[in-house]
C-alpha cells in the first residue's frame, strides 16, 4: 500500500523497476539513493542517513545489502577535508569513516553525486537516449530544445567530489530544476519523494526519445554499403561459427575468454552503414560502457567474398595492428603511478555481414560486455541523428579505465576460478561420470557443453548448470556429422572449446565364445571410433583458435589389466588408452595435452553400470549386484569406494593448471589396484 512502505524498501522497489529496462539503464549501470531519519543503534539520536547503491552490483537485483549507509552529515563535512588540500580521489578512502552503523556495501566513487543533492530522493542513470544528447557536439542546446529550463547541462567531469560539489551549486542556482545530464555520461534527477524522482527519471527519458523520433533523421549512420549488407540467416550462422574460433583465439591472447556471438538486426544494421567505420574508430562514451568495450572495438573490413584463408590472415593482421595501438594508447598516457597495463586484446570484434562477438571471463560477462556496446551503438545512431556523436576525449577515457578507484575496485574483487574463460565440452555428459565432470568443470568455471545421445536428459543437466553457462546438443558420437554439428554449435555459443572430455561409452560383459560381432563392433564404433571423431574435431577447433588445450579420455582399469569375459570392452577400451599417448605425441607442438583417467568399480551414479552389466558384473563374481560397489571397494589398495566425482576431480587436477607440464598420462582413479598399476 503507498504510503505504508518503508523508506529503503521504497528504494529498493524502485531500483528493481527502473533496473528492468535496458532503455532506462544498461547492466550494472546506474545507482539511486534516498535519504532518511534512522536512530543511531547506540546514542539513539535522529541521524540523517544517506541510502544509496554500493559499488558494483545492478539496480534491477539490489538487495538491502547492496546499499551503502553512510552518514550524511560527515558525508558533507568532507568538503571541509577537500577544501584544505585533500585530492577528491584521495577522499574516497574516507567514505569509509562516514559509513553509518554496520554491514552494507562499499561506497562507490557516485555517493558525493547523491550526498550533496539536497532532495531527498536521487537516480543516476545511463539511458541510451539521454547518453546520445550527452555525447553529441551540441548537447547543451539540445538538452534545452528538448527540456527548456527544467534539466541542466554539466559538461564532462569524472564522477566524483568536485561534480557533487557541482551538482549541489548547480541545485543552489536553479532552485526548480528536475535534473542534469552530465556530458559525456548519462542522466542524474531528483524529487521530494521516491515516487517523484521515479517519475521524473522516467519523463525524462521518455521526453528525450520522444524529441529524437522527432527531431532525428532518416538514416543517421548513412547510406548502406555494397557488398556489406547481412548474410542470409543460414550462410551468416555457418560463417559465424566457423569465424568464431579464430575470433575467439585472438580475444584470447592475453587468457583464455568465452566469447559471446550476436546477430542482432541492431548489430548487422550499424555494420553495413557507411558511417561505421568512422564511429567504430570513436569508440564508446559514457565511463560505464567503456570500461567494459575498452575505448574501440576491432572492426573487420574485408568482404565476406574473399576466400577464408585469407580473411583469417587479415583478422590475424588486425589484431596484431589492435594490440599494438592499445599498447601505444596506453604508453601515451599512463604515468608513474598508473597501474600496469591489463592487457592489450579487444573486448568487441566486430564482422560486417556476420555480426559481433565479446568476450569475458564467463558467458555472462562476455553477453553483458556486447550488450554494452549495444547501447553503445544506440547512442551513436541517436546522437549522429540529431547532431555528431563526440565522445570524450582519448585522455579522459585513459584516465577512468587506469583510474587508482577503478583499480581498486578491480583488485578488491575474488580471483576468477582456475577454469574461467575455458570452454569444455563432454561427451556422455548427461548422466553419471560425464555429469560429475561437466557439473564439476562449471564449477570450477569453465562454460560447459553437455553433448549426450539422450537430448532431453542434456537439456536437464544444462538447465540445471544455467542457461547461461551450460548448452546441451544431442549427439550419437560415433556420427561424424553429430560430431562436426556438436563443435559448430559450441563456436556459435561460447567461441570454440579448449578442454574436451572423451567420455561417452557403455559396457557389455560376455566371454569370447559368447561375444557377438555387433557387440564388438558397437563397443568400437563408441569407445574407439567416437573418441577419434570428438578429439579430431577438437583438435581442428583448437587449432583454428591458436590456443592451447586439453583432451582427456575416460578410460578404464581395463585397458591395462587382462581378465576373463571383457573382450570387445577391454579392447576398445585399450584403444582409448593409445589414442592418449599416440595423440598427446602428435598435439604436443599445438600446444594441446592429451591425457586420460583409468576409473575402476565406479558403480553408484555410473551410467555404464545399468543394471544389464552390473547383474552380468555381480554374476561373474557370485554376489547379489546391490554388493557390487563395496565388493569392488573391498578389491583395493585403500579399500574406499570410488564414486564419479573423484573421476571427476581427476579431470580438474589434469586441466585446472596444476599439472600444466604433463601430457600423455593416464591416472588410475580406482582405489588402488596393484594389477593396474602402470610401468
Ligand atoms: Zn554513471
Amino acid at each position: 500500500m503507498p504510503g505504508t512502505a518503508s523508506p529503503l524498501d521504497e528504494l529498493l522497489a524502485r531500483s528493481h523497476r527502473l533496473g528492468a529496462e535496458k532503455r532506462i539503464t544498461n547492466y550494472a549501470g546506474g545507482n539511486t539513493s534516498a535519504k532518511l531519519t534512522i536512530a543511531d543503534a547506540v546514542t539513539r539520536a535522529p541521524t540523517r542517513v544517506l541510502a544509496v547503491k554500493g559499488s558494483g552490483g545492478d539496480l534491477g537485483t539490489l538487495t538491502a545489502a547492496g546499499l551503502a549507509l553512510l552518514d550524511l552529515g560527515r558525508v558533507l563535512a568532507l568538503e571541509a577535508v577537500h577544501a584544505r588540500g585533500t585530492h577528491e580521489d584521495e577522499l574516497v578512502a574516507l567514505y569509509d569513516a562516514c559509513r553509518f552503523g554496520s554491514g552494507g556495501a562499499v561506497p562507490s566513487i557516485d555517493t558525493p553525486l547523491h550526498a550533496f543533492v539536497d532532495l531527498d530522493h536521487v537516480d543516476h542513470l545511463h539511458p541510451d537516449a539521454v547518453i546520445a544528447f550527452a555525447t553529441a557536439t551540441e548537447g547543451d542546446r539540445l538538452v534545452r530544445e528538448c527540456y527548456g529550463d527544467a534539466v541542466g547541462w554539466i559538461p564532462w567531469r569524472r564522477p566524483g567530489f568536485e561534480l557533487g560539489l557541482q551538482l549541489r551549486d548547480f541545485r543552489r542556482a536553479h532552485p526548480d530544476s528536475r535534473g542534469a545530464v552530465l556530458g559525456g555520461h548519462g542522466l542524474i534527477c531528483w524529487g521530494a519523494t521516491s515516487d517523484a524522482c521515479e517519475a521524473t527519471s522516467l519523463e525524462l527519458i521518455e521526453a528525450a526519445e520522444r524529441f529524437l523520433a522527432a527531431r532525428g533523421s532518416a538514416e543517421p549512420f548513412g547510406s548502406r554499403v555494397r557488398g556489406v549488407e547481412p548474410l542470409d540467416t543460414g550462410i551468416r550462422r555457418r560463417e559465424a561459427a566457423r569465424l568464431a574460433p579464430v575470433v575467439r583465439g585472438l580475444g584470447s591472447t592475453d587468457r583464455p575468454m568465452v566469447a559471446h556471438f550476436t546477430d542482432a538486426p541492431v548489430v548487422l544494421e550499424f555494420l553495413e552503414r557507411e558511417h561505421a567505420p568512422r564511429l567504430v574508430a570513436l569508440g564508446t562514451s559514457c565511463p560505464d560502457h567503456f570500461l567494459r568495450t575498452k575505448v574501440r572495438p576491432l572492426l573487420f573490413d574485408l568482404l565476406p567474398t574473399v576466400p577464408f584463408a585469407k580473411r583469417v590472415e587479415r583478422l590475424r593482421a588486425l589484431h596484431a595492428e589492435y594490440r599494438a595501438d592499445y599498447a601505444d594508447y596506453y604508453a601515451r598516457h599512463a604515468g608513474p603511478s598508473s597501474p600496469p597495463m591489463r592487457g592489450c586484446d579487444p573486448a568487441i570484434v566486430l564482422v560486417p555481414g556476420v555480426g559481433m562477438w565479446s568476450f569475458g571471463l564467463d558467458a555472462i560477462e562476455a553477453k553483458v560486455t556486447g550488450e554494452f556496446y549495444v547501447n553503445a551503438i544506440n547512442v551513436m545512431r541517436d546522437a549522429e541523428s540529431v547532431s555528431t556523436y563526440s565522445p570524450i576525449p582519448e585522455d579522459e577515457k585513459f584516465r577512468i579505465e587506469y583510474w587508482d578507484l577503478e583499480e581498486r575496485k578491480l583488485r578488491l574483487k575474488p580471483s576468477p576460478p582456475p577454469l574461467a574463460g575455458r570452454v569444455a565440452l563432454v561427451t556422455g555428459a548427461a548422466s553419471g561420470i560425464g555429469r560429475a565432470i561437466a557439473e564439476r568443470l562449471a564449477d570450477e568455471g569453465a562454460s560447459v557443453v553437455i553433448a549426450d545421445l539422450d537430448g532431453d536428459a542434456a537439456e536437464k543437466v544444462a538447465s540445471g548448470l544455467g542457461p547461461e553457462r551450460a548448452l546441451a546438443v544431442t549427439t550419437d558420437v560415433t556420427s561424424e556429422a553429430d560430431v562436426e554439428a556438436a563443435f559448430a554449435a559450441a563456436a556459435l555459443r561460447f567461441g570454440g572449446v579448449d578442454l574436451v572430455v572423451n567420455n561417452a561409452g557403455f559396457a557389455r560383459s560376455a566371454a569370447l565364445v559368447d561375444t557377438t560381432v555387433d557387440d564388438w563392433d558397437r563397443l568400437h564404433a563408441v569407445l574407439a571410433r567416437g573418441a577419434f571423431l570428438v578429439s579430431r574435431a577438437a583438435a581442428r577447433a583448437m587449432q583454428a583458435s591458436a590456443m592451447a588445450g586439453d583432451i582427456v579420455y575416460i578410460v578404464s582399469k581395463n585397458a591395462v589389466v587382462a581378465g576373463p569375459s571383457n573382450i570387445a570392452y577391454a579392447a576398445a577400451k585399450a584403444d582409448q588408452a593409445h589414442q592418449v599417448r599416440l595423440l598427446a605425441a602428435e598435439l604436443g607442438p599445438h600446444g594441446i595435452r592429451v591425457n586420460g583417467v583409468n576409473p575402476d568399480g565406479v558403480v553408484e551414479g555410473s551410467g555404464i553400470f545399468t543394471s544389464e552389466w552390473r547383474e552380468e558384473r555381480a554374476a561373474a563374481y557370485g554376489i547379489p549386484p546391490n554388493e557390487l560397489g563395496t565388493y569392488y571397494a573391498g578389491r583395493t589398495l585403500l579399500g574406499k569406494e570410488v564414486l564419479p566425482t573423484h573421476v571427476a576431480d581427476a579431470v580438474v587436477a589434469l586441466t585446472a593448471g596444476g599439472l600444466s607440464r604433463t601430457t600423455g598420462l593416464l591416472v588410475p582413479v580406482d582405489g588402488g589396484v596393484a594389477t593396474a598399476f602402470l610401468r
